[in-house]
């Protein structure tokens, strides 16, 4: 896969299925992409910024919960009370088919540092403590969520309770 933007070779995201370019870090997303999860787009601005592309967040809803929505990275922003009502309302739905092992956390993700969109303070980067081995990106003081693109399709799919 080529970069649209520059023309250079992609590069696979580590666990993810998506790719990024090296050179001017435009996003990359196969058209039969495994994430599940469909985002409805319900505007074209709002007042915060992508804490990975730095372009404006556009609201959008995703299980009937509204989230901020970047579609560069395909990244969201979440309040912890709409992230934990999406959480519970696609796990509720999802049939547990294939039974798809976490993937292992990749210590990479622990070096990156966002800022939250809203404070402006570094984001708090651990594993999410529920389904699913991810690594998300957290503001207490704001109780907000990052995520980025795929990582809610892995809590969604996650073995366990729901
Ligand atoms: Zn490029
Ligand atoms: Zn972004
Ligand atoms: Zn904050």
């Amino acid at each position: 896969m080529n970069c649209e933007n520059c023309g250079a070779a992609m590069k696979l995201v580590p666990g993810r299925d998506y790719f990024v370019c090296e050179y001017c870090t435009t996003f990359g997303f196969p058209a039969k992409s495994k994430d599940g999860v469909s985002v409805t787009v319900l505007g074209d601005v709002s007042d915060l910024n992508c804490p990975v592309c730095a372009v404006n967040l556009v609201p959008a809803a995703v299980a009937g919960h509204e989230v901020l929505y970047c579609t560069r990275c395909r990244g969201m922003l979440a309040s912890n009370t709409n992230f934990g009502d999406i959480v519970a309302s696609l796990r509720a739905t999802y049939e547990q088919s294939d039974e798809r092992k976490p993937r292992p956390i990749d210590p990479s993700e622990f070096k990156r540092h966002l800022r939250c969109p809203h404070c402006e303070q570094d984001f708090d980067t651990h594993p999410y403590y529920g389904p699913g081995n991810v690594v998300v990106d957290t503001c207490g003081e704001c109780a907000l969520i990052w995520l980025d693109h795929g990582e809610l399709d892995v809590i969604r799919r996650a073995p366990g309770r729901r």
